[in-house]
């Protein structure tokens, strides 16, 4: 491609909506426009971008068996309605966007494809010997995030790999499973990222085990605790620990003592000369489920922990068929204007003790009359600790469980782990942090969807079962940012050789100059004959722009044919290191085809 002829327009300033780096740079070099919140036009450097990770991804993913296919990206509601979905992604969540046709039914833009597929197995699978099928799609998916931001990163609109598994038994999957984690791993070497698979959360969409692909990079909205010895590594919303040893408590005697403005745990011990890991504290959340049903859940735990929401989210979750619910539609920590809603009094914030009375929560048809009472396994073994005592102004010291406080007969690890912890294979292992950038994800599903579908087959033994199921996921757009955010510099990307939009660039420092431009036409020519995909920069600007626009794009190698042509020569610059040679002309070919080569594999 000539840059003389392509719509080819970098900007000099950073643009003021990015924040991050790779945002802007992907701004700046003209790689696409924004045209609304998290919508933007991948314009055509991109666009070959996008398309070498696709391939990257459909070359691995074809090597394990799976096929590809394309599902419709409009959505029928019914389908949703039956795996009873339909709430979780329009309300809870809202994440899916939503609209209606010429006959009043009820459609939804795809922000996932588990209903759809399964549908379409109800459908074809009839008999085990049709199993394992697995069939992915690459294609645009849709999500009404709230906080779209970070350019691809968090798009509204986005490409990804999807792929979805069917099996006979739990042993198929995990085989598909295991062959997804080398899959995934391998795209992301190849992609030339560095990467760490963590332990993940299921999440709404459910299931047993997954596994998340980050990238590392200090701009990710994930957090990654892992051990050095390289046998720990988790996202923060999942991950388990042991948390320092408690204190043994100072206390002897179970007594109520007035505590003045100690509504905050930090004044509380400052104030009682006692350390946090002698004190439960007990914080109040409120769920509502999806039928409408809201309970009020007091959850114990030692006041120096906190509590992890996904961890509560997913034990309430397991929790709603006991209120007549199946998800949860919001969890939050209830404000004054929501406790006014409920409350028969005021509550004693600051000084609930874990026997908070029930009589605190008023009548209503859609209110569950009792807390929900869970401890956290942290506050389980505390021996003559400190808590609320219900009344504003007061503690009390010196309680035990079974004793004064009966102990919550949930009793879970809904704690969140921090660096710093000790891990649990390993006590001498310490907990390190990482922020990363969730590439790919994979689920082993089981039966969820199926079951809930209808989408069964019939055994070897003649028998009906509903199909086990995988799900795997990469973002293919959000890769290619994630790639700029790992490999830049001050004066802009350097993209790994085997994702770049071209390998090459042949820069004419004066198009004026006969020998110059034929030159590099020649080069241009044989280049691209040869497998080095290569661009012709043949404007008409000054040699320094032209400079600064090829680092700026982040092109891997640059051939100048400038001074050294008088030689029979051109200088070839690495984009990476900025390594300089003159390469006389004759070799120039070569070079570059073993040096894409070595790189890409
Ligand atoms: P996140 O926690 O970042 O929102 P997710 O858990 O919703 O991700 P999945 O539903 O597992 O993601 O989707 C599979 C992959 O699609 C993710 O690993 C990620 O790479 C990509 N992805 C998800 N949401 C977006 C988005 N809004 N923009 C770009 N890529 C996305
Ligand atoms: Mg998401």
């Amino acid at each position: 491609m000539r840059l003389s002829q392509m719509l080819f327009v970098t900007l000099r300033e950073d643009p003021a909506e990015a924040e991050i780096p790779s945002h802007k740079l992907l701004l700046r070099a003209g790689y696409m426009r924004r045209i609304s919140s998290g919508l933007y036009a991948y314009l055509p450097l991109l666009f070959r971008v996008l398309n070498k990770i696709s391939d990257i991804v459909r070359s691995e993913m074809d090597a394990t068996g799976a096929q590809e296919c394309l599902l419709p990206q409009l959505q029928p509601a019914s389908l949703w309605q039956e795996s009873g979905r339909w709430d979780t992604y329009t309300k809870a969540e809202g994440i899916m966007f939503t609209l209606g046709d010429r006959r009043q039914q009820e459609l939804a833009l795809g922000p996932t494809h588990e209903e759809v597929i399964t549908a379409v197995a109800r459908e074809t699978i009839r008999s085990y010997r049709q199993l394992p099928v697995h069939l992915y799609q690459i294609q645009t998916k849709f999500r009404d995030e709230i906080r779209p931001r970070f350019g691809l990163l968090r798009g509204r609109e986005f490409i990804m790999k999807d792929g979805y598994s069917f099996h006979a038994d739990a042993a198929s999957l995990k085989q598909t499973y295991d062959d997804m984690y080398q899959a995934y791993s391998n795209i992301l070497r190849r992609t030339g990222l560095a990467f760490r698979a963590v332990e993940a959360d299921s999440g709404a969409i459910g299931g047993s085990g997954s596994t998340e692909f980050m990238v590392l990079a200090e701009a990710g909205e994930d957090e990654v605790l892992y051990t050095e010895d390289g046998r720990y590594a988790a996202n923060v919303e999942k991950a388990v620990s042991l948390p320092p040893e408690a204190e043994p408590s100072p206390f002897t005697a179970y007594q109520k003592l007035e505590t003045p403005n100690t509504a905050t745990i930090a004044a509380m011990v400052d104030f009682l000369k006692c350390s946090p890991t002698q004190v439960v504290k007990d914080v109040l959340y409120q769920v509502t489920y999806d039928n409408g049903r809201q309970v009020l859940v007091i959850v114990s735990i030692r006041a120096d922990q906190d509590v992890n929401e996904t961890k509560l989210q997913n034990a309430l979750t397991n929790l709603a068929g006991e209120y007549g619910g199946s998800t949860v539609l919001a969890l939050e920590v209830p404000d004054e204007e929501a406790q006014s809603k409920w409350a028969t009094k005021p509550l004693p914030l600051g000084y609930i003790a874990p026997d908070l009375a029930d009589d605190y929560i008023g009548k209503g048809e859609n209110l569950a009359p009792k807390f929900l009472r869970i401890v956290d396994e942290t506050a389980v073994p505390l021996k003559n600790f400190a808590t609320g005592s219900n009344e504003s102004g007061f503690h009390v010291v010196g309680a035990n469980w079974g004793k004064e406080f009966e102990l919550p007969q949930i009793r879970l690890d809904v704690r969140t782990a921090v660096a710093g912890d000790r891990a649990i294979h390993d006590a001498s292992q310490i907990l390190k942090t990482a922020r990363g950038i969730e590439i790919g994800h994979i689920f082993q599903l089981g039966n969820k969807y199926s079951a809930a579908l209808g989408a069964t087959y019939t055994q070897e033994d003649g028998t009906e079962a509903p199909l086990e199921m995988g799900c795997y996921g990469v973002g293919v757009s959000r890769l290619a940012q994630a790639a700029v955010e790992q490999s830049y510099d001050k004066n802009g990307i350097i993209w790994p050789v085997a994702i770049a939009p071209y390998h090459a660039i042949v820069v004419v420092p004066n198009i004026g100059d006969e020998a110059q431009m034929a030159a590099a036409e020649k080069l241009y020519a044989e280049l691209n004959a040869a497998g080095v995909e290569t661009l012709l920069d043949d404007r008409k600007e000054r040699a320094g722009v032209k400079f600064k626009d090829a680092e700026l794009i982040g092109i891997p190698f640059r051939v100048v044919t400038g001074r050294s042509l008088k030689d029979g020569k051109v200088e070839v610059v690495k984009r990476a290191d900025g390594e300089a040679a003159d390469i006389a002309l004759a070799d120039v070919v070569a070079t570059l085809k073993g040096w894409v080569q070595e790189a890409i594999q």
